[in-house]
C-alpha cells in the first residue's frame, strides 16, 4: 500500500496564504512570523513608528551627534 500524503495546507488568518501544515512550519497556522505578529497586534505598533518617522521628523531622536 502506498501512504497517501498526509500534508494537510491551511490557510493563513492574516493574509489567506494556502500554508503546508507541518513540523517544518513553525509559524502555522499563519504563513510567516510577520503574519503571526500581526495578528498578536505587535507587528502594528512597529509599523506605526516607522510610518511616523516617515511622514514627519519633528523629534530629535534620531539626530544624534
Ligand atoms: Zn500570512
Amino acid at each position: 500500500m502506498t501512504a497517501p500524503s498526509e500534508q494537510k495546507l491551511v490557510h493563513c488568518p492574516t493574509c489567506g496564504k494556502p500554508v503546508l501544515w507541518s513540523n517544518q512550519q513553525r509559524w502555522r497556522p499563519f504563513c510567516s512570523e510577520r503574519c503571526k505578529l500581526i495578528d498578536l497586534g505587535e507587528w502594528l505598533d512597529e509599523t506605526h513608528r516607522i510610518a511616523g518617522d516617515t511622514t514627519a521628523s519633528d523629534g530629535p531622536d534620531t539626530d544624534q551627534q
